[in-house]
């Protein structure tokens, strides 16, 4: 027992004095004293060779010494912890930091946000519906009855299931589902997705993007169409832009119109993209045709109301003189990477 007795003294001072050029001091004590194969262990099997009368006592001591070599390791730990605060020297705070990589809006994001914006100071509302439409919301109501010839401009596709469900060939059909309502008056824009069976090319895509607006109310008149379209003009493209109407033709508005701006590429004095006119069409307006007043429940005598649309890719292209539309839906970066700076 006095063996063990000594052992236990020498143990006391081995901790005591413990020290280690390890990076991990409190492990390697752990490791070495209260491991399962530490020096405090293989004294508590000491014990079966202590006489019975002693082992309470000498239980005691040990109980002590793995106190003291707990206390230690505690110890050991605290420094070591606060140690790999202070070793903070590793990390260079002056080196710059590595830059996230910025995403930007996509164009057409860009420019129908901007258009709406526009449209929401003059008081419009944003409206939005489905883009599987039937066809009395894209074509009948609007005053294109089956084989009407207009029609074949539009051809879109349809869904297997049903012969009357089709993507819709405009945001027209929002107009129709908000005249639907009977709320007068209408203020809306209808920004959104449309579809066209089209073969793909630089100019032509089978889906593309329009805003169309409609205001509704009594004595609307073309005097308010074309303030209202003056307004965005100089809003979107700025005070030099100049427009002019020419008359068209569409099923639901009488009359109609189409509006170009002068060309923004050559400023007027003709190029390429304005095929040498000094123009450039950007959208398709007039006043709402009475029928289609009437195929919504709305009393054409009382009420009247101007339409206009138009494509946002088209805006867009002529914004940022973007040649081929088939850009906007390739997702290469390399393109999209240009407005990151836009919004
Ligand atoms: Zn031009």
């Amino acid at each position: 027992m006095n063996n063990l007795l000594q052992e236990v003294e020498n143990s006391k001072a081995e901790i005591n004095n413990f020290s280690t050029t390890d990076k991990n001091p409190a492990e390697v004590f752990r490791i070495q004293f209260l491991g399962s194969k530490g020096l405090i262990k293989s004294l508590m099997g000491e014990m079966k060779n202590v006489p019975a009368e002693n082992r309470r006592e000498m239980g005691q001591v040990l109980n002590d010494l793995k106190l003291f070599a707990e206390n230690k390791y505690e110890e050991l730990k605290k420094t070591s912890d606060n140690g790999q605060e202070t070793t903070g020297s590793e990390v260079d705070l002056s080196l710059p930091g590595e830059a996230l990589p910025l995403g930007s809006r996509h164009p057409i994001s860009i420019v129908r946000n901007k258009i709406i914006s526009i449209f929401q100071r003059l008081g419009f509302a944003v409206a939005e519906g489905p883009e599987i439409e039937d066809d009395w919301h894209n074509f009948t109501a609007l005053n294109l009855p089956e084989n009407h010839p207009a029609r074949d401009m539009q051809d879109t596709f349809y869904v297997s299931q049903n012969p009357d469900w089709m993507l819709r060939t405009h945001t027209s059909s929002v107009q129709v589902r908000e005249m639907k309502k009977g709320k007068l008056p209408i203020r809306i824009i209808c920004p959104g997705r449309v579809y066209r069976n089209e073969t793909i090319s630089a100019r032509a895509h089978c889906f593309f993007h329009q805003v169309e607006g409609l205001y509704i109310a009594s004595d609307v008149s073309f005097a308010d169409l074309k303030q209202t379209l003056y307004f965005f003009v100089q809003e979107m493209f700025g005070n030099t832009i100049k427009v002019r109407f020419r008359p068209s033709y569409f099923p639901f508005t009488e009359p109609s119109a189409e509006m170009d701006i002068t060309c923004l590429i050559c400023g007027g004095t003709g190029c390429n993209v304005c095929k040498h006119t000094g123009w450039v069409e950007i959208l398709g307006c007039g006043m709402v045709h009475p029928k289609v007043l009437e195929n919504c429940g709305i009393d054409s005598n009382k009420y009247s109301g101007f339409a206009f649309g138009m494509g946002i890719e088209r805006i867009t292209m002529l914004k940022y003189q973007i040649k081929d539309l088939r850009l906007f839906s390739e997702n290469d970066l390399r393109f999209l990477k240009q407005f990151t700076s836009a919004v």
